[in-house]
């Protein structure tokens, strides 16, 4: 199946991707939340959510489990040991799939949601055309 590869910034941990699990562009969000912004260093992170069956990695990440969230559920923080490159988050709301950091490839598709508006710093800018949430939505 045809797939694209991204790795974190010491290449230590590669990830693949099914190309359909990236077309799917309903399922990329970006997530302005405190806890990415801390855990990237940055002002959210660019996510594609991704059946377990759709992805490969090549090495174990790292795990932080993450218990100050919204939800009051404790969520897994992948990253790499190495060099500290968030790689995925992991989710008991979310079960089956895994949510990957799309800063690791070198295209990034466009998110067509925003996660957590709420958050952004007032002098950001939402991207045109994403529908926008101050937390997370729930279906
Ligand atoms: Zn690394
Ligand atoms: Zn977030």
């Amino acid at each position: 199946m045809n797939s694209t590869t991204g790795k974190c910034l010491c290449g230590q941990i590669t990830v693949s991707i099914t190309q359909e699990a990236l077309n799917a562009t309903e399922k990329i969000a970006l997530c302005r939340c405190k806890n990415c912004c801390q855990s990237g260093g940055c002002l959210g992170s660019i996510n594609v959510i991704a059946p377990i069956s759709a992805v490969k990695i090549s090495d174990e990440p790292k795990i932080y489990h993450d218990s100050n969230t919204d939800s009051g559920k404790t969520i897994q923080r992948a990253f790499c040991s190495n060099c500290g490159s968030p790689i995925y988050t992991v989710s008991p709301n979310m079960p089956g799939v895994q949510v990957f950091k799309l800063g690791l490839f070198d295209e990034i598709p466009k998110p067509s949601m925003e996660l957590y508006c709420k958050s952004k710093p007032f002098w950001d800018k939402s991207i045109d055309g994403t529908k926008q949430f101050d937390t997370m939505p729930t279906k």
